[in-house]
């Protein structure tokens, strides 16, 4: 549905968007995520026309953006990281505009209610924006972004400076839209890309260094085997119990102290579990298990990693406290070091080979014009 080819974007001197290939498949919620600066919106302006490129190519549903700018625009929804809200307007007011401005041909006031409603505005429908509440103005933003009904729908940051259950709603709201769209969305928050996105795709000073699955990630990140554990009970005791546990091939005291209960570091060996029999090993002896904590990777260690990985020399993550998680950080880097590699080949790779499936965009577009239900289905209900 939309394809980057080796995407360059030079201010000036500086280049902010530097050879970038990725493709994002018809139905598909990508994750576009970066540190600030990386260069996520550079793309997006670009991607929306709203920015030229100095090089490379965009094609949306087939249709090139600086070939056929008006055609290929009339395919994408755009939620800028600052949306152009004009404060003395209504919502009504500001959504008739916007659906003036995209010469929109659905009935009108129908098309807008069920957009309001999609969107969750009904309520300050007649309201000026001025007197909106930040997440309010943004999901009036997102309104705009469906007027028309776009079947690719691109957000830059949309729940930045909202609140924890505003955010929540407008991932709810992306998860919903995403069922029946194209969507891009960008951020800096790892758990929103984890939430709601099928494939992530991470910028670094204007170069993808990974386009993986999030399910991908998910799996590489998933660690059942080493775990901290709180045992109230001798520490000797535990200790050469754990050691003796079958499954376990390693284990050891931290510091940590809490009452008569410590800390242990556990391993089990490859393919075992040995969760639910140490818990019944525990019980048996009267030692209750007070905490575990599995020890693996989070998908920030992988961000890190793979920035990391990707920095110039010199840069460097901070120390990490113990000497286990050194452990963990070598197996970051191996794991970061992978999606790395593979990204790299496949932007080397990437070409500019046209349009296949996507030219036949405009030949199925009617399955997506249901997505706000049609005129003549309302009728019917009546
Ligand atoms: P992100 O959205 O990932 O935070 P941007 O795309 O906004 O990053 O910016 C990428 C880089 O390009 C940054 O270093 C930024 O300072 C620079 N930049 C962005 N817009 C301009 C501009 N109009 N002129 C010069 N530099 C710019
Ligand atoms: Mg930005």
């Amino acid at each position: 549905m939309i394809k980057i080819s080796h995407l360059v974007k030079n201010y000036g001197n500086f280049t902010a968007v530097d050879d970038i290939s990725f493709e994002v498949a018809k139905g598909e919620v990508l994750g576009f995520l970066g540190p600030n600066g990386a260069g996520k919106s550079t793309t997006m302006n670009m991607l929306t026309g709203y920015l030229s490129s100095t090089s490379g190519s965009i094609k949306i549903g087939g249709v090139d953006i600086l070939d056929d700018p008006l055609n290929a625009k009339r395919l994408i929804g755009y939620l800028p990281e600052q949306p152009p809200l004009y404060p003395d307007m209504t919502v009504e007011e500001y959504l008739s505009f916007a659906y003036d401005l995209k010469n929109c041909k659905l009935n009108k006031e129908k098309h807008l209610r069920e957009i309001c409603e999609v969107v969750k505005i009904t309520d300050v429908y007649k309201r000026m924006l001025k007197n909106l509440s930040k997440g309010y103005k943004q999901r009036v933003g997102i309104a705009q972004a469906l007027v028309g009904n776009p079947p690719v729908i691109i957000f830059d940051e949309p729940t930045i400076g909202l609140d924890p259950k505003q955010i929540i709603e407008i991932r709810n709201l992306i998860r919903t839209l995403g069922k029946e769209h194209t969507v891009i969305l960008s951020t800096h928050i790892l758990q929103e890309v984890q939430a709601v996105c099928d494939r992530i795709v991470i910028i670094n000073k204007g170069k993808i260094v990974a386009n993986e699955l999030t399910e991908n990630i998910s799996r590489a990140v998933e660690n059942t085997r080493r775990f901290n554990v709180k045992i109230s009970g001798p520490q000797r005791d535990v200790l050469a119990m754990l050691r003796n546990l079958p499954g376990i091939c390693y284990a050891e005291v931290l510091a940590a102290r809490d009452g008569d209960a410590y800390t242990y570091m556990i391993e089990s060996e490859v393919g075992i579990d040995v969760r639910k029999k140490l818990f019944w090993a525990l019980a048996e002896r009267k030692w209750p298990l007070i905490g575990m904590e599995a020890l693996g990777m989070s998908i920030e260690d992988i961000f890190i990693a793979v920035v990391d990985k990707t920095a110039p020399e010199g840069v460097q993550r901070p120390k990490k406290k113990s000497r286990y998680e050194g452990v963990r950080a070598a197996e970051e880097k191996e794991v970061a070091a992978g999606i790395v590699e593979k990204t790299v080949k496949d932007q080397e790779n990437a070409s500019y080979d046209e349009e296949s499936s996507d030219s036949a965009y405009y030949e199925d577009h009617s399955i997506k014009e249901d997505t706000f239900a049609s005129e003549d289905k309302t009728e019917e209900k009546k």
